[in-house]
């Protein structure tokens, strides 16, 4: 598709308008997990992933979907708890809290929005951190923040990180300027790209709805990560000639040619931007994958570190004075 386009060159003859393929990279990490997940097997361990559902949201049904093809695809077990959009909040706590004592889990995600009648915060508190693979519980923000590994970063975020690496961007003191102060998005990107790490240690700047000049610091950007809800924001005015561009974006605009009566567009007009950029993210195919890619992992990772808390525990006990 967007691949097939023509590169240009800039001035110093760097080829621009490189296609970040989120599909083939998140396609290679699913494929690693699978490896992964056939070696727990072995040892007797299937990583669970739990995803609660409230309610008849047509987006949220499709993503929990493929979250549940995902798991299975991988050897994983994907257990989907539909409920009404009438369930009260006492109800899906009790879920909640079954599928934290239930050792076959290794991880649990609410999917979002919830019906009114819920609290989101108060359900999300819910959860065992231990079990929070979304890393949207208070513990594992925290955790990302201060630069603790034992926790759970958000998908998102993580799924991004993970594409300038794969994608050999050298974030090291890079200027890296966010558009977006999400919890889910804008504010653990920005944590996760402040740390003393691979894929991080750059300057980053995190713009939002108040920032006076957007443009003034989106064209100081090395890196630029978009995560608004506007589409056509980032224009080509906008960016300088060799910026790497990460699209977050997923909005629909209604396109009476397209099948449904609608296309999903990101945040970057990409056209325009595109030949700019050294190399940029399209939308769909960009950041989307690597958001199950990584909710994976996380689920692999919860369901390692778990065996190896519980091989510690028995070495402890084998330890014990008789
Ligand atoms: P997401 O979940 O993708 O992060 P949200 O809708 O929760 O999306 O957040 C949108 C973010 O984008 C907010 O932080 C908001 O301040 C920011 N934003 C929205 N419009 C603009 C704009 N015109 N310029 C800069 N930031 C914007």
């Amino acid at each position: 598709m967007h691949a097939d386009i023509a590169t240009s060159h800039g001035s110093e003859g760097e080829e621009l308008g490189r296609i970040i393929d989120g599909s083939a990279i998140a396609r290679r990490i699913r494929d690693k997990l699978a490896v992964e997940v056939a070696g727990l097997a072995r040892e007797g361990i299937v990583p669970g992933l739990a995803v609660i559902l409230v309610g008849e949201d047509p987006a949220g049904a499709v993503y929990v979907a493929s979250k549940e093809r995902a798991c299975i695809e991988a050897g994983m077990n994907g257990i989907t708890i539909r409920l009404p959009a009438t369930t009260t909040q006492a109800e899906l706590l009790t879920h909640v809290r079954a599928l934290n004592d239930d050792s076959a889990v290794h991880g649990i995600l609410v999917q979002m929005p919830l019906p009114k009648q819920i609290d989101p915060d108060t359900v999300i508190r819910a959860i065992d951190p231990m079990k929070d693979v979304d890393g949207f519980h208070p513990i594992n923000v925290g955790k990302l923040l201060i630069g603790e590994e034992d926790g759970f970063a958000p998908c998102t975020p993580a799924g991004v990180q993970e594409l300038l690496i794969q994608s050999g961007v050298n974030t090291l003191g890079k200027d890296i300027v966010l558009i977006g102060r999400s919890n889910i998005v804008g504010k653990p990107m920005a944590a996760l790209l402040l740390q003393d790490h691979l894929g991080a240690n750059a300057t980053v700047t995190i713009c939002h709805r108040y920032t006076r000049d957007l443009p003034s610091h989106t064209r100081r950007a090395d890196i630029l990560i978009a995560a608004a809800g506007r589409p056509k924001l980032v224009t080509a005015d906008m960016v300088k000639p060799g910026v790497v561009i990460i699209d977050v974006g997923i909005n629909r605009v209604s396109d009476p040619s397209a099948p449904k009566g609608y296309r999903l567009v990101g945040d970057v007009d990409f056209d325009n931007v595109r030949p700019l950029a050294s190399q940029i993210t399209p939308v769909p195919k960009g950041v989307g994958p690597m958001t199950i890619a990584m909710l994976l992992k996380n689920t692999v990772r919860a369901a390692t570190m778990r065996a190896a808390r519980s091989a510690g525990r028995s070495a402890a006990a084998t330890r014990q004075p008789a």
